[in-house]
């Protein structure tokens, strides 16, 4: 394992906090590995897909640049390996969210819509609602901005709106949303079942660093039973020495 420019340290007090997290929040916390100064509320302001082209980033630049994964045939099993560039899946993040203004008008019949985009401060928030119906609800009332007759720079005076125009913002919210979203076209070479996998960049690069900081405890907890050593004199250690001495104390 490879953490280049970000210290091992700083990685492992990340992951520490993130451990416990809600995904959500966690996304966000694996971000100040990437930018220690951002404020929280400045991720939570980030939409979606801009989110999670800056996990692939950090990935990036913690575990280098091509995506390694497998995928199971749902017809008949197979394991299949992916392969692919991150840069790539990074690039056509940024190009759907260059389309995806933070707010947008949205014509409906006579109407003028303002909303803005979703971000994760908006989807933490609807967390906790009972059902999708609620959260549906939830989440509009959020992004929603005002309303206009169309050629009119008054808004409407009553906010309820009708619920033709709420469909039509939701429906156009579900589809800034799947351009956002990481698609895999897979084909078995096997049976020539042909599916598509979605891909989460943050708990792909969650289960890396989950696995890359048991590994790293692990050899301390050797070294500090063989060595008498404390934990900030093992991280202390460049990884050749570390597996240096790892050899020696399991050797
Ligand atoms: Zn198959």
């Amino acid at each position: 394992v490879i953490v280049r420019a970000i210290a091992e340290h700083e990685l492992l007090a990340v992951w520490d906090e993130a451990l416990a997290q809600h995904p959500l929040d966690r996304a966000l916390t694996l971000l100040t590995a990437l930018e220690p100064m951002a404020p929280r509320a400045e991720l939570r302001a980030l939409s979606v897909g801009e989110r999670d082209r800056r996990l692939i980033e950090l990935r990036e630049q913690l575990f280098g640049p091509q995506l390694k994964a497998t995928a199971t045939c749902p017809r008949c099993t197979e394991a299949l390996e992916l392969s692919a560039p991150l840069a790539e899946l990074r690039a056509s993040l940024g190009a759907a969210d260059a389309t995806n203004e933070p707010e947008q008008w949205l014509e409906v019949d006579d109407l003028m819509v303002r909303f803005r985009r979703v971000t994760s401060r908006d989807l933490a928030a609807i967390v906790a609602a009972p059902d999708a119906e609620a959260a549906r609800a939830a989440l509009f009332a959020r992004v929603f901005i005002e309303a206009r007759p169309r050629g009119s720079d008054q808004p409407l005076a009553t906010p309820a709106l009708p619920a033709g125009a709420v469909a039509a913002v939701e429906a156009r919210l579900a589809e800034l949303e799947a351009a956002a979203d990481i698609n895999f076209e897979l084909e078995c070479p096997q049976c020539r079942a042909a599916w598509s996998a979605p891909f989460d960049p943050c708990a792909y690069l969650w289960t890396e660093i989950d696995v890359w900081a048991r590994r790293l405890l692990r050899s301390v907890d050797t070294l500090a039973r063989v060595y008498g050593w404390r934990e900030a004199d093992v991280l202390a250690l460049s990884p050749h020495r570390r597996r240096f001495y790892l050899e020696m104390a399991e050797g």
